[in-house]
């Protein structure tokens, strides 16, 4: 469920229409729903509920400013995996011992960042990272909370490029290597190993893979208290799929997930973290975008937007699907057509869909692209020198601009001409 519905033939951000922000902010434009962001937030926090817990939301699915500090401010920890998203969740009020640092790539240069500015814990990914933090700790005399992120080889039955959990993917550590790199861990200097992380992928519209990773970080706890360690949190990771289309049968709900977590980790006594980014922001999020021209094709009518690939890139990059409505509904019964809906960026893959079925929307009228909230504005660029696409917060009655577009002196003025080449 979102807040994004049609009021009297008009879609509505909550209480504000639609039409309102495009006239204002211009298109294409993302804007959020706080309600929605916060009402997923607490679904977690429901089905956890029992257990002790922290909610760690992911910051690379929707990180502005204003939406972690919208969820920071409702309980949320935060899951960052640079220190740009340690620091933008800083900015945003969320204390260290709210953070947890994932990521198969942090540097030297990262983990000292966020041990000088404080975290609560580490989720080491390989060997090499452990020697090197643990150099790092203790040479500014600290110790570090680590978790081991285990690869379960667990196939998550999701889209190639964000399945994590198959022994050739390259996170975590092989599970059949953890009890060595623990054993080590306890040998080495400024590191404290306090739990397990596992994370085996994103957009898992199914939960058993969920229960055979799980099963297995159960076990692997049970191994490692054998071995004397101290096993108190279990971050069992994101990866909760969401409807992207209203056709769709519908993923499992937070609350099956909560008692899925319960069955398999309940009983182990371990505070439990969870690190879910789409399924808090992707519905949460809308793209707004007007159409430029409509176009007759061999075969084939276009609507040509002024949204593209570089500001929603998931249909190019994972050949995603986004439900496109008007902001003004269509009369019941009124007559559809398909069409091919694309960006102007020259290339073929700038195509959102084709041959979607979609009422009569006339040049200048607006779309909006629904469950655009997660990896849409983050991932956004400026290819083809398009001005980063503007992102819009409403809460209740109020909006704001969270991210206004830059002008093209802006952008363009971020660049410089080597001396060598200015005229003389
Ligand atoms: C991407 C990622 C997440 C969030 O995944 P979602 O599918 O958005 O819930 C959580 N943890 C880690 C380590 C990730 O890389």
């Amino acid at each position: 469920m979102d807040h994004f519905l049609y009021r009297d033939g008009v879609l509505h951000a909550e209480d504000v229409p639609l039409p309102e922000i495009a006239a204002s902010v211009g298109t294409p434009a993302y804007v959020y729903s706080a309600a929605t962001l916060l009402r997923h937030l607490r679904l977690f926090d429901e089905a956890l509920a029992p257990l002790p817990h922290l909610v760690c939301y992911a910051v690379k699915a929707a990180g502005n400013v204003a939406i972690l500090k919208l969820l920071g401010d409702a309980g949320a920890g935060m899951d960052v995996v640079s220190e740009g998203e340690y620091r933008r969740a800083r900015a945003a009020g969320i204390p260290g011992e709210r953070i947890v640092f994932s990521g198969v790539g942090k540097t030297r240069a990262e983990m000292a960042h966020v041990l000088r500015n404080g975290i609560r814990q580490i989720n080491l990914e390989s060997e090499p990272e452990m020697r090197a933090l643990s150099e790092i700790a203790a040479s500014m005399g600290v110790e570090v909370p680590v978790t081991v992120r285990v690869n379960p080889d667990v196939d998550a039955k999701t889209h190639e490029k964000i399945s994590t959990g198959l022994a050739e993917n390259k996170f975590g550590i092989p599970i059949a290597r953890a009890r060595a790199v623990y054993a080590e861990i306890a040998r080495l200097p400024g590191l404290r190993a306090v739990g397990i992380d596992v994370h085996i992928g994103s957009q898992l519209t199914d939960l058993q893979p969920f229960r055979e990773a799980y099963a297995k970080v159960a076990d692997l706890t049970m191994a490692l208290r054998a071995d004397g360690h101290r096993i108190e949190r279990l971050d069992l990771g994101g990866g909760l799929g969401i409807p992207y289309a209203r056709s769709n049968l519908a993923p499992p709900l937070p609350s099956d997930y909560g008692a899925l977590v319960r069955e398999t980790v309940g009983h182990l006594g371990c505070e439990i973290e969870i690190e879910p980014g789409r399924l808090i922001a992707g519905n949460a999020g809308i793209l707004l975008a007007s159409v430029v021209w409509r176009k007759g094709g061999e075969g084939r009518d276009f609507l040509i937007l002024d949204a593209a690939m570089n500001d929603l890139v998931r249909p190019a990059m994972y050949g995603a699907h986004h439900d496109i409505v008007p902001l003004h509904e269509p009369a019941p019964g009124a007559e559809t057509a398909p069409y091919d809906v694309v960006g102007p960026v020259c290339e073929t893959g700038d195509t959102f869909c084709k041959a979607r079925e979609l009422p009569h929307v006339p040049e200048g009228g607006v779309l909006a692209f629904r469950s655009a909230g997660a990896y849409g504005a983050t991932m956004a660029s400026e290819y083809n020198a398009r001005p980063l696409v503007p992102e819009v917060l409403v809460q209740g009655s109020d909006w704001a601009v969270i991210r206004p577009r830059p002008s093209y002196e802006e952008m363009i003025g971020r660049e410089a001409i080597p001396d060598w080449l200015a005229a003389p």
